[in-house]
């Protein structure tokens, strides 16, 4: 084996942590990305990151202070179904921190890329775009054709070669890694943009919110930092046309929805609008001879629930200890296989809940009496409301949060509370 032992494809969330770890753990690996750092990823991302994240970023390495502002936690989380009703969402103690949190995605990845670059044994090259795979005589990946700025090519020759190229991996594409469980039926389409002077909600909290009409369209507040707010659409698929203008059927649904036009009344947008048509949702093929995928080359899904950094991280956790694995002398189709089920028995239980929400929460209409008294008892109740964040924080499993006992218990606690003051008590 000449050169490195791993080439890693992509120096974000998932390729920088991955290569951090593997020199860390005495591999040699180079890190190419086409990107210069810091720099927005290409495929736009609005992210908020919950405690589960950030927990991961603490076990790597990388300081809190390069990414979590103060002025950018969210220590709760308004949400309104219009127009009917409100309630706030305290978010309690997920494993230390009581927030979420908004962030600059440039201050993100290059706090991540510069933990690996760091890291003796890896080296990190940006600008540097990799347009296509070698491969030895038996047909197995030993290395990249990758071309700096000036255009010029040059072969480098490694071990493996890992994907971590995002949800349009080439590296995926130029192995034939197929996509296996993909679910397009539901799909959502995202427009977001940052605005300033963003004002308050109605009750009076300038923080993260959810206003959403159960008829296809969510629009979120997220804080960012730097006193800035990012405003998100997220919208079912086949009724976001844009006509080419994302800027003005961004700014006519924003215009159309009242809390929403309340809030932003004496606001300024102060980016382009960006976004993604129909989000898609699926895994591809993991690894292949000399090669694996990670992060959202791996597994890409809609953002709703916040879990593409966090997977992103686990997965580079899992990765890395396979690839350390595999160095030390395991064979290389054991290793592949072991992280293959360790990444699906971590994700795949929150991607169907993902795909499963995006039917329910944007494609399903639920009658207006429900959303009246089932929805909101259960979306009011404090016991419904701390186990649903604690399962967007991944302390709770995806397929158990939600009982038919706590179910019956908000519904009983919330139609108490109707009665009560019905009543006046
Ligand atoms: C609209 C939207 C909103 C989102 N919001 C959130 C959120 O709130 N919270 C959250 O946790 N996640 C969110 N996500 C998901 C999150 O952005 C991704 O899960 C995360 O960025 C995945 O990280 P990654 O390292 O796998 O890939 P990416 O971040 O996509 O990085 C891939 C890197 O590979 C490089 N690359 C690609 N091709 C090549 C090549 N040929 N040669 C060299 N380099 C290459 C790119 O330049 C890029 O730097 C959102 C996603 C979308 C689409």
């Amino acid at each position: 084996m000449g050169g490195v032992d791993v080439i890693v494809v992509g120096g974000r969330p998932a390729g920088a942590a991955l290569a951090a770890r593997l020199a860390s753990g005495g591999a040699s690996v180079l890190l190419l990305d086409r990107a210069r750092f810091p720099s927005l990823p290409a495929v736009p991302s609005s992210p908020i990151l919950y405690p589960s994240a950030m927990g991961e970023l603490d076990a790597l390495g990388v300081p809190s202070e390069a990414y979590d502002r103060p002025e950018a936690r969210m220590r709760s989380l308004m949400f309104q179904f219009h127009p009917w009703w409100h309630t706030v969402i305290p978010v309690p103690d997920l494993r230390g921190r009581d927030y979420v949190v908004g962030v600059d995605r440039r201050e993100l990845d290059d706090a991540i890329r510069v933990r690996a670059s760091a890291t003796p044994g890896c080296e990190s090259r940006e600008g540097w775009s990799v347009r296509d795979l070698v491969r030895d005589a038996d047909g197995r990946v030993c290395g990249v054709v990758a071309a700096g700025e000036d255009g010029r090519e040059e072969r480098i020759d490694a071990g493996c070669v890992i994907g971590a190229d995002g949800r349009f991996s080439l590296v995926a594409r130029k192995a034939g890694a197929p996509v296996v469980d993909e679910r397009l039926e539901h799909t959502s389409t995202v427009w977001y943009a940052d605005w300033e002077g963003v004002g308050a909600d109605c009750t009076g909290e300038v923080s993260g919110q959810v206003v959403t009409t159960g008829r296809g369209l969510d629009v979120l507040f997220f804080k960012m930092p730097g006193g800035r707010t990012s405003v998100n659409v997220h919208a079912r698929s086949d009724r976001a046309a844009s006509g080419g203008d994302a800027q003005g059927a961004y700014r006519a649904t924003l215009d159309a929805l009242p809390p929403v036009a309340a809030r932003l009344a004496g606001a300024r947008q102060v980016s382009r609008v960006v976004g993604v048509k129909r989000v898609g949702n699926g895994y591809r093929q993991a690894w292949g001879p000399g090669w694996a995928l990670v992060g959202d080359a791996l597994h890409y899904k809609d953002p709703v629930d916040g879990q593409g950094i966090r997977d992103a991280l686990v997965g580079a956790r899992l990765l890395a200890a396979a690839l350390l694995d595999w160095r030390e002398g395991r064979p290389w189709e054991e290793a592949m296989a072991r992280y293959e089920a360790a990444v699906r028995d971590n994700t795949h239980a929150m991607y169907v809940a993902t795909t499963e929400r995006l039917k329910r929460e944007l494609y399903d209409e639920p009658p207006v009496p429900v959303i009246r008294t089932l929805i909101r008892w259960w979306m009011t109740d404090r016991t419904y409301q701390d186990r649903f964040l604690r399962y967007l924080n991944r302390e709770l499993p995806p397929d158990g949060w939600v009982t038919p006992r706590l179910l019956a218990g908000a519904s009983v606690r919330g139609l108490g509370r109707d009665l009560a003051s019905l009543f006046g008590r």
